[in-house]
């Protein structure tokens, strides 16, 4: 019989339902203990330390009491806080990322993708290389350096080669001042071997939905394919670690099963990286069902309304709040806005989920992944930021400088950030408006630079920051970082 156990490399031992459901019935009985709220919101609360500030986070005990209250009070604190964490370690920073769908080929027969294997009339594309190389030409004119590479599990027409090749191809385009700085790779779980050669490809961050963590829901909804394997799929970030890859990426795809459920479920994933290997996520990812070919979100009953969704990013960063957190374009402008207050760190912008998207004129719809709500182009994403007050940040430096893992939480840590991230992302901006901005982007931009260089502590690195975006704007020199 599965034992609770975070240390252990087991799937039903780590995320063990028996615990999760102890752990929901103990947020039933506290949800209005305010009290013991109060507690764990103090608990969550940012300290002040001689380099900046620290945070505790929260047990999934603890962040489930949270999710589950209903005192309006205590909810209202609850968004102050995770504001607060949101500022004092990610400041006014969002970083901007573009999803690229290599191949929809799929064996798998998950429920809620239209991509899986029954459904026959979505037109199959695998791009070549040189398609590969187009797509990437067309999202750094459009400004992007970080890309999350898509594909299906297909042995046959998507086997790692494929992958690894597409690393490369995509690595190695330089189109006049574009580059793609760091590749993070969305494929389907896999062996310790592959995970290897994903790592000296030089990949970023590995992103695996678990979906679910409700082992029956699970293999419900997968009902065929190797995905259908809850304990694999559950076990592969454990995998991926051993592979070398320290910079994993978790999310749930919330409306399939019970929220409250697959929260917890969730941190206890988390926590139980942290104790295996020393390291928690470096990203959480908060999706939802969409509409989409051969797929209605009205066939899952479980669905979440914009409250509660901003209630779980919420309780998540209060929970967590050294890991980045994602939402994408499957979201519209409005709820976006309301997230990146209480916690998201990174958006996707001009996304397209079709394969082969970005090359085309218009965007084509009969490869897409899901519905995208958000269809604005990335200039109108960084503008739109710049007027909610978040510096759009391009910056992929930890990766390159070898901060990733234990060595990004340090620096996360270590209160220099705002010697470290906030420069980049002004930088990294300068970079966007000299050679992609619209010219109302670029005039916005360039004041929204002014005004943040005098946030930055040290003079020092003010002074090469502004000697860096000097250089930008005079010359070719790019790729400056701290
Ligand atoms: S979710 Fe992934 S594995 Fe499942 S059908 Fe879609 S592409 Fe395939
Ligand atoms: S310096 Fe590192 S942590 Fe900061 S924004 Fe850049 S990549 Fe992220």
């Amino acid at each position: 019989m599965a034992v609770y156990d975070p240390k252990s490399m087991k799937a039903e031992d780590f995320i063990n339902d028996e615990e999760i459901l102890a752990t929901l019935e103990y947020a039933e009985a506290n949800k209005n203990n305010a009290e013991l709220i109060d507690e764990i919101l103090e608990k969550a609360r940012p300290v002040k330390t001689e380099n900046g500030c620290t945070c505790a986070g929260l047990t999934h005990r603890e962040a489930s009491v949270l999710l589950a209250t209903e005192l309006p009070d205590k909810i209202e604190k609850m968004y102050e806080i995770a504001e607060e964490i949101k500022l004092a370690f990610y400041g006014n920073r969002i970083v901007l990322f573009a999803p690229l769908y290599l191949s929809n080929y799929c064996v798998n027969g998950c429920l809620y993708c239209p991509y899986h294997l029954k459904n026959k009339h979505i037109a199959r594309k695998k791009l070549t290389q040189e398609e590969v190389r187009k797509e990437v030409i067309a999202l750094q004119d459009m400004g992007h350096k970080r890309l999350a590479i898509e594909a299906g599990e297909d042995p046959v027409n998507n086997p790692i080669e494929y992958i690894l090749d597409c690393i490369n191809t995509i690595y190695g385009v330089h189109h006049k001042n574009g580059d793609i700085r760091r590749v993070n790779v969305n494929i389907a779980a896999t062996t310790v071997e592959n995970y290897r050669k994903l790592k000296e490809a030089g990949i970023g961050t590995y992103i695996l939905f678990q979906e679910t963590y409700h082992k029956k829901g699970y293999e419900e909804l997968h009902p065929t394919g190797p995905k259908h394997d809850y304990a694999y799929h559950t076990e592969a970030m454990d995998r991926a670690m051993e592979g070398g890859i320290d910079d994993v990426g978790l999310g749930v795809l919330f409306g399939l099963e019970k929220y409250k459920y697959e929260f917890a479920g969730l941190l206890m994933h988390a926590e139980h990286l942290e104790a295996v290997h020393g390291v928690g996520p470096h990203t959480i990812s908060v999706p939802r069902v969409k509409k989409a070919d051969d797929i209605d979100p009205d066939m899952f009953d479980n669905g979440i309304s914009d409250e509660i969704f901003t209630k779980i990013a919420a309780c998540i960063r209060l929970a967590v709040p050294y890991t980045g957190m994602i939402i994408s374009t499957r979201e519209t402008a409005a709820v976006r806005e309301k997230l990146l207050r209480v916690g998201i760190s990174q958006v996707s912008g001009g996304s397209r989920t079709s394969v082969g998207g970005y090359a085309e004129e218009e965007r084509p719809h009969d490869t897409e992944q899901f519905d995208v709500s958000d269809q604005r182009t990335l200039d109108e994403v960084v503008s739109w930021l710049m007027d909610s007050g978040h510096i759009p940040s391009f910056c992929t430096a930890c990766y390159r400088a070898g901060r990733t893992g234990d060595r990004f939480m340090s620096l996360c840590k270590s209160g220099q950030i705002l010697n470290c991230c906030h420069p980049n992302a002004l930088m990294t901006l300068a970079e966007y408006l000299e050679d992609y901005a619209s010219p109302d982007t670029k005039e916005k931009g360039y004041r929204m630079i002014e005004e943040e260089l005098k946030k930055i502590p040290s003079e020092k690195v003010r002074t090469v920051a502004e000697e860096n975006i000097a250089a930008i704007r005079s010359s070719d020199r790019r790729d400056f970082r701290f």
